[in-house]
């Protein structure tokens, strides 16, 4: 049947893209972009969201969107990641050296690296490897519905926050976040997903949501992130409500370092 077809080409796909993610990591295919992080009051750069890309030669450009959820699934996230702080740090280590001023930059923390009791430990460890302090990182953190142990991952995340780390809760609104892990989690910023944003001009029931979820945020003192801003309308209801800062296409794409850093300023 049809069906039985397309399910055989998504397990045929599952398989090709887990066996080359395999060879990418040892090969260095995959690299760091860097999107800026923009003060909406004053068009200042308060960070960078690093993410993760993956140039394959036999499967061209793959999306995060595909290989991060695999690599979730088939133990090979822990691999992505060390990668990607590698290049965090690195990046870093050469901006200072050159002189630059380098904001926060924010790393995009899987929800699996917390959910043994010594997840956080092992992940302090890791940084401390990679000679990145808490003012270096924010950690975005997603909730999903795969997460097992949820007592355990809101420990882990209490601990990073206890040595210092700011912790953001990614993802805002597309439906595993919830209000109650406002409180529950010590996090400082709150992101609102793209999905909610794109929404705001053509919909008055979306606008009046995220109106309400930056009301709510400021009101507990959290810093409030939009993501995905496209337009000028968007930013300025967004600016009217009292958002903090803005990401999105209408300021940059996500770069590579050697554009990156026309957003920074000298030290
Ligand atoms: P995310 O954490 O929600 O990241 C934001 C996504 O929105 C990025 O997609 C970014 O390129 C995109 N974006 C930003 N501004 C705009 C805009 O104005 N318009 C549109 N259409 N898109 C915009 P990207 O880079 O494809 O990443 C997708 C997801 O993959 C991320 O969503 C994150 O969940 C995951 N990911 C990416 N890099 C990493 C990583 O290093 N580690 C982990 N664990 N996950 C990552
Ligand atoms: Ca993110
Ligand atoms: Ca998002
Ligand atoms: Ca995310």
């Amino acid at each position: 049947t049809v069906y039985e077809e397309s399910m055989a080409k998504i397990s045929a796909r599952f398989e090709t893209v887990r066996n080359e993610l395999h060879h990418a990591i040892e090969r260095n295919e995959l690299f760091v972009v860097f999107q800026p992080l923009m003060e909406i009051s004053n068009s200042g750069v308060a960070g960078f969201e690093a993410l993760v890309r993956w140039d394959s030669p036999r499967l061209g450009s793959v999306s995060p969107v595909e290989f991060i959820p695999l690599a979730e699934k088939t133990g090979l996230i822990d691999a992505v990641s060390t990668v990607v702080l590698k290049h965090i740090s690195s990046q870093i280590r050469d901006w200072k050296r050159r002189g630059y001023c380098v904001p926060p930059i924010s790393f995009n923390l899987s929800p699996s690296t917390l959910e043994n009791v010594d997840g956080a430990e092992k992940f302090l460890i890791q940084l401390e490897t990679y000679g990145l302090c808490p003012g270096d990182l924010v950690l975005e953190f997603t909730e999903t519905a795969v997460i097992h142990n949820e007592e355990v991952v809101a420990e882990n995340i209490r601990v990073l926050a206890r040595h210092g780390f700011r912790i953001a809760l990614d993802d805002f609104g597309t439906g595993y976040s919830s209000l109650e892990n406002l409180y529950k989690l010590h996090i400082s910023k709150l992101k609102i997903d793209k999905s909610f944003v794109f929404k705001i001009k053509g919909s008055v029931k979306h606008a009046n949501i995220v109106r309400g979820l930056i009301s709510m945020a400021r009101s507990i003192d959290l810093n409030v992130i939009a993501e995905g801003v496209e337009s000028e309308d968007q930013l300025e209801m967004l600016r009217e409500w009292g958002c903090d800062m803005a990401q999105g296409y209408i300021f940059a794409k996500p770069m590579l370092p050697a554009d990156a850093e026309r957003y920074l300023e000298a030290a």
